[in-house]
Parts: C-alpha cells; sequence; structure tokens
C-alpha cells in the first residue's frame, strides 16, 4: 500500500497510515462552558447572595488572576476561568449587575467549568493507523494541531468490459436498430469504485475476440486492481480466463456457489489481484460488493472491509432452484421496530432494474429452496440506506 501526505482538506474519506499524537491539551485552559459570572462555589451557599464583580473576560482573552472569596468575574463560553473559580453561574439566574451580581439559584454550584484537556491531552493517541477519515476526525486532527496526515493512496482500479453486443451510450443509435445494448457496467463499475474509495480507469469495451481482448487487457495493466467484465463464463464467445491464461495469470478461484455471479473469477496478475466479473449487469453489481469493494477498501487501509449483515422478517413466499446461496435484491422497510424484505421484482440477473429499487441483498443460505413469510433471514444493506429517514430524529 503506498502512503501519501494530504491537506486535512482533501482527507475525507482516507484512511490513516499514522498514528496522531495531539500536539496541544484541548481545552488549553479552564474553560467555561456557559455566559454568567465565574465564583467560588462556596460563597453561593445561602441564596440569594452579592458578589463583588472584579474584571470579565471573554473567549480568546486573558482572565483576571485568580478570585478571592466574595468576588465574581464577568464571564463568556470559551473563556478562561480564572484560578480560585470553581463555578459558572450562567447569566440568566443573576440580575446581570457590572460592579456587583446577585446571584438568585444555586443550581450551577461547581458546574460549567471544562477542565483543561477535557477533550484530549496533549500526548495522547487521539487516532490510530487504520482509522477511517470522517467529518469528525478531521474536526480532531484539526483541533490538535495536524495540518496534514500520512494516508493510504486510493487504489487505482482498471475496468475492461468485453462483449460484441456491447456499444457506449453515444453509440445508442445502434440499440435502436437492433443486436447492440449499452455496456452498462462501464458506467455502474466506475461509479461503484469511486463510491468504495478507489479512483476507476476507463479501459474500454473490447469485442470478444482472444487478440483485441489483450490488447485493451495489456492497455489496463496499469493499476492496482484489474477488473474485467464478462467473458468468464463457459460460452463459445468467452474468451477473458483463457487470454488471461495466455497473459501468465495465476487463477486462485473460478466460480463461487452464489447466485447472481457464480462464474466470478480471481487471480493475481504481474503482482496485482485481477477479480473477473460475469458481465450480467446484476451479477456485476453484486459480486462487485461481494468481492470488489471488500479489495478496495482492504487497500484504502480500513479495518472492517465486509459488509454488515441483519436479520430481517420476510414478507413474502420465496422459491428457488439451485444448491448455491443467493443473494435477492430487496427492499427493507423499517415497521414496528423490525425490518421487513421484499423482493424488488424479477430476480433475472439481467434486470439491473431490481438493483436500483433495492436497498438491501437478502441472503438465502444454500440449501433452501422455499422460504415463508414470516421467516427470518439475514439481509445485507446497500448504500446504508435503512439508516436514513425522512424525519428528523425526534
Ligand atoms: P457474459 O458474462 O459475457 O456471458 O454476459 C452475460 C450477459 O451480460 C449477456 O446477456 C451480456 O449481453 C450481458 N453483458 C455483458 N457485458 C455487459 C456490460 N458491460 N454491460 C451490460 N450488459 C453486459
Ligand atoms: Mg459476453
Amino acid at each position: 500500500m503506498t502512503v501519501e501526505r494530504v491537506p486535512l482538506s482533501s482527507a475525507l474519506g482516507a484512511v490513516l497510515a499514522e498514528p496522531v499524537v495531539a500536539r496541544a491539551s484541548i481545552p488549553p485552559w479552564r474553560a467555561s462552558s456557559m455566559d454568567g459570572y465565574a465564583v467560588r462555589a462556596s460563597d453561593i451557599t445561602s441564596i440569594p447572595c452579592t458578589l463583588r464583580v472584579i474584571g470579565e473576560v471573554a473567549a480568546g482573552r486573558e482572565a483576571p488572576a485568580a478570585i478571592n472569596s466574595g468576588e465574581a468575574v464577568r464571564i463568556m463560553t470559551g473563556a478562561s476561568v480564572p484560578a480560585g473559580a470553581d463555578t459558572v453561574i450562567r447569566i440568566e439566574d443573576t440580575d446581570a449587575g457590572s460592579e456587583f451580581v446577585e446571584i438568585r439559584n444555586p443550581r450551577d454550584a461547581r458546574r460549567n467549568v471544562r477542565p483543561l484537556g477535557e477533550d484530549f491531552l496533549a500526548g495522547d493517541v487521539i487516532l490510530d493507523t487504520g482509522d477511517y477519515l470522517g467529518p469528525a476526525a478531521i474536526g480532531v486532527l484539526a483541533s490538535s494541531g495536524v495540518a496534514t496526515v500520512a494516508t493510504y493512496r486510493q487504489p487505482t482500479v482498471s475496468i475492461v468490459s468485453s462483449g460484441d453486443e456491447l456499444v457506449r451510450v453515444e453509440g445508442f443509435d445502434a440499440v435502436m436498430s437492433g443486436h447492440r445494448i449499452v455496456s452498462s457496467n462501464s458506467y455502474s463499475l466506475p461509479a461503484m469504485v469511486r463510491e468504495a474509495g478507489g479512483r476507476p480507469r476507463d479501459g474500454g469495451i473490447t469485442r470478444d475476440d482472444p487478440l483485441a481482448l489483450r490488447n485493451a487487457i495489456e492497455g489496463a495493466m496499469a493499476c492496482d486492481l484489474l477488473i474485467t467484465s464478462g467473458g468468464v463464463s463457459v460460452g463459445d464467445h468467452d474468451f477473458t480466463r483463457t487470454v488471461m491464461n495466455q497473459m501468465g495469470v495465476d487463477i486462485k478461484f473460478w466460480r463461487a456457489r452464489i447466485r447472481p455471479g457464480g462464474p466470478i473469477v480471481f487471480g493475481i496478475i504481474d503482482g496485482r489481484p485481477w477479480i473477473g466479473l460475469p458481465g450480467n449487469p446484476v451479477s456485476a453489481m453484486v459480486t462487485f460488493e461481494l468481492f470488489v469493494r471488500p479489495a478496495i477498501l482492504k487497500m484504502l487501509g480500513e479495518k472492517l472491509i465486509f459488509p454488515a449483515t441483519r436479520l430481517v422478517t420476510l414478507d413474502e413466499h420465496i422459491s428457488l432452484t439451485g444448491d448455491l446461496t443467493h443473494y435477492l435484491r430487496v427492499v427493507l422497510t423499517h415497521r414496528d421496530g423490525v425490518d421487513h424484505a421484499r423482493l424488488t421484482g424479477t430476480q433475472s440477473s439481467g434486470a439491473l432494474t431490481s438493483m436500483l429499487r433495492a436497498n438491501a441483498l437478502l441472503i438465502v443460505p444454500e440449501g433452501r429452496r422455499e422460504c415463508q413469510p414470516g421467516e427470518q433471514l439475514l439481509a445485507m444493506p446497500l448504500r446504508s440506506s435503512v439508516f436514513r429517514s425522512a424525519t428528523f430524529p425526534a
């Protein structure tokens, strides 16, 4: 994994390649968390009481050195609490006086003073190698004085699609006149790579011809991960494995006991991983979720790379064929504290709209031929959409 140093402003989504030690304690002083008066709790035991105001302090200003018994300092949120004070009385509980102040409520006794280093102390390891840099991490790094961070470089992922029937969307006239379809994988796969944190590289569309395919793959080899789409099944025009074998690939596995995506192949070529995805648009997307996204996350230095699953309740009857683990496209809806799963319609691995409507993949284990309404099964949320809601959380 290559490490690169990036400024905080472009670190979102990256993963730390070094531990980060705080350069200062935050807050750097005992800080008030209220606008009000810094006092001693021992001075406000009988209420109301009146204290002499010996000065004032705002955030970013120097505080009066200390207060003695019977004294108060007018103080703003974030300002340094003078020595001797252990309490900030909120302004609403006073008469807001300037020479003298009347304290009318003791509820803030020993409150509203944030200790020095409450957030973190100088020398603390605040983030570690492998930590994901989300907005909060970026904010913490900034407040601890870290301007640039060492991160794992985003992997470059080349994508080569093959199929005599495929055209780019600009060639849609050929679709209208028959015998051609748009290579939708040439659009959805780069989008998935980008979403996963990789840098897609367009390896083009090639015909089902060993020489053309070899040229295209050789042209796409400048990458950290090679993805091909199509041509890995057992049809007369499936040349991808043959060509890769000619190029010296070390095939680690071909075929998985899953549907969709059974013909998937994985190997190492010239030191880099190759994942050969089936061409069916749904198979390509599902196998991307199962195999490619974790690979990209691993290359990004992430610790949690596999999709999380959760138990859901099936709302309909399903019958299946084949002794395979099925990944069915479902819509999860949250009702009565439970996630309910319904199929998105046809489960043909060619019907990309089944993916469009899905927010999860329902996992039906090998050997199951029938599933009944009310049954509990595992599902793998997609795009974490089940964690979102149309209403403000109350
Ligand atoms: P293959 O994996 O090459 O056997 O293709 C399986 C099915 O997926 C065929 O119906 C192809 O037309 C279709 N297909 C292959 N590649 C793509 C692609 N890049 N975009 C959309 N459909 C594809
Ligand atoms: Mg094909």
